[in-house]
């Protein structure tokens, strides 16, 4: 309907005379001004609670546009004030508050709303300098006070920075206009107000505009259609695409748009415009300073990223060392695993080897300890295991380890230590299995948790596996002899001793554990 109204008043403007040309004219502005404040009142209202504040932004610089076309049909049926006068101040309200909104709605991005700011201000004050060199001319016969001029200057600019702020939100990747034919329609207004500024400054600044006497009025009614339609079809849901902080897209088209109008203003200035001369040195001086903020706020940025990077690194640093060790240490007794094992046994061959370094390995294991867990349960055998395994642990040199071999037997390897030393240690800890006197009836005679231990020092050219297997048949001959007892492996019965039986195996796999 009000599209229909404002037709008629566009049409009408052109083809009627006086009076009634004034009516129309100002019939239709007044129409498609409300037109616009429906359609982002209706699109304020549908969106959801994080767009709303954009289309309330919106809204407000609609809502002046229409109060300042309220005011201008007061001052037609009165006469008009000097600009600035109410209406100037509530039209250019009406850039700024568009271009704000916009850029709320475009909060998907916000990371880089400072850095999409500093990207267009210079591509603004190129335009800016290319418009006031441009009027140059206009301004220096004009008849307007300073800020009369000021103003009308001012037009163009703002609506161009608005139109451009847009812009940048859909070349950043803000606003995506290909699922958004609403938003795409409301560009289209907002690029044809600026239009409409820009033919529009001049006429003001030389006093020679006439009501229907040329394209700016349809413009202007037109664009605030577009801005209507365009809010009521966008409905709440913008849709928005994550902008990268420094997108790639953003690398070459600004600053080259913003040197080629630099350049206009250069062509302008050799055609002989005076005015021009300072519109380029302020045009240029603004391209220069927010230039230097531009490159300022992303060293800034790049150096926060490379922060979290080097924090992020040590993070993962240490997960993986915990993971390292939690991967090599054995859940119920705390002890190292068997995968320890593995790499501890590789490097003691290698230092056996290279050194000459010797070693011992102690092989404990509990005496009936299935019959434990048949009277007391697995709970309670998981307990005396791990009490066990912290007592071995709390006695390790720092140079010694003890694994979990298997399930209740337990391995020990004493760095740079003979059979005495082996032996003794072992003997230690049976004394102390035993005055723990954890009950167990079934283990006859002794009626307490005890264990028994095979001790096999390496010998010249053995292998941890071979001296293990030694350690290993120690510790059955310990069982055999009645249990609660250390067993001694003889060295001449080592592979590499020259005494060996022939028997002797050479195979480098770690045996089965006795028990
Ligand atoms: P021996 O004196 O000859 O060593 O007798 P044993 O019963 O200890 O020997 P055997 O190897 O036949 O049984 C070992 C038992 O140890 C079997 C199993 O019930 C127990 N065992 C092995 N691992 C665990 C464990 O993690 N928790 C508990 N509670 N028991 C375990
Ligand atoms: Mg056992
Ligand atoms: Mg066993």
């Amino acid at each position: 309907m009000l599209s229909a109204v404002t037709l008629v008043g566009v049409i009408g403007e052109y083809v009627a005379s006086g009076d009634t040309q004034l009516l129309l004219a100002n019939g239709g502005w007044t129409a498609s001004a409300l037109a616009a404040v429906i359609g982002v009142t209706a699109a304020t209202r549908r969106s959801a609670r994080p767009d709303r504040a954009g289309w309330a932004l919106l809204l407000c610089g609609c809502v002046a546009w229409l109060v300042g076309k309220l005011l201008w049909n007061a001052y037609s049926a009165t006469s008009f004030p000097p600009s600035p006068n109410p209406a100037d101040i509530c039209w250019l309200a009406f850039a700024v508050a568009g271009a704000a909104g916009v850029h709320r709605l475009c909060r998907g991005a916000s990371r880089s709303l400072g850095i999409s700011l500093l990207e267009v201000a210079p591509l603004i004050a190129a335009v800016s300098a290319l418009l006031v060199a441009l009027l140059t001319n206009d301004l220096r016969t004009s008849r307007l006070s300073g800020a009369g001029q000021v103003t009308s200057i001012a037009y163009p600019i703002f609506y161009v920075s608005a139109a451009l702020v847009m812009s940048q939100a859909v070349i950043a990747g803000a606003l995506d206009l290909r699922r958004n034919h609403g938003m795409v329609a409301m560009l289209g207004g907002l690029v044809l107000t600026a239009i409409g500024f820009i033919l529009w400054s001049p006429q003001l600044l030389t006093g020679t505009y006439k009501v229907g006497a040329n394209a700016v009025d349809a413009l202007w009614s037109v664009s605030m259609i577009l801005i209507g339609v365009g809010a009521w079809a966008s409905g709440p849901a913008i849709a928005r695409a994550e902008a990268e902080p420094v997108s790639r897209r953003r690398d070459g088209a600004l600053p080259a748009l913003t040197f080629v109008i630099l350049a206009g203003v250069q062509i302008a200035l050799n055609a002989g415009e005076g005015g021009a001369a300072l519109a380029l040195s302020v045009g240029l001086s603004i391209v220069g300073v927010t230039l230097i903020a531009h490159a300022a706020v992303l060293r800034r940025h790049q150096a926060e990223l490379f922060a979290q990077l080097l924090a992020r690194e040590r993070e993962l640093r240490d997960v993986n060392s915990l993971l390292r060790q939690q991967s090599r240490t054995d859940a119920l007794t705390g002890l190292a695993n068997r995968l320890r094992l593995r790499e501890d046994f590789a490097d003691l061959a290698a230092r056996a080897k290279r050194y000459g370094q010797g070693y011992c390995l102690v092989l404990i294991d509990l005496d009936h300890f299935k019959d434990y867990n048949d009277d007391h349960g697995h709970q309670a055998g998981d307990l005396v295991l791990a009490q066990i395994a912290d007592r071995l642990n709390e006695t390790m040199r720092e140079s010694d380890r003890a694994y979990r071999y298997g399930g209740e037997e337990l391995l020990l390897i004493l760095r740079d230590q003979g059979l005495d030393a082996g032996r003794a240690l072992a003997e230690r800890h049976r004394a102390r299995a035993q005055r723990a006197a954890l009950p167990h009836s079934l283990n006859t005679p002794h009626g307490v948790v005890t264990l028994s231990a095979g001790v096999a020092a390496a010998q010249p050219g053995e292998t941890p596996e071979q001296v293990l297997r030694r350690a290993d048949e120690a510790l059955y001959e310990a069982k055999a002899l009645g249990r609660n007892r250390i067993a001694v492996a003889d060295p001449a019965m080592a592979p590499s001793h020259p005494a060996a039986s022939a028997l002797s195996d050479t195979s480098e796999q770690a045996p089965s554990p006795a028990g």
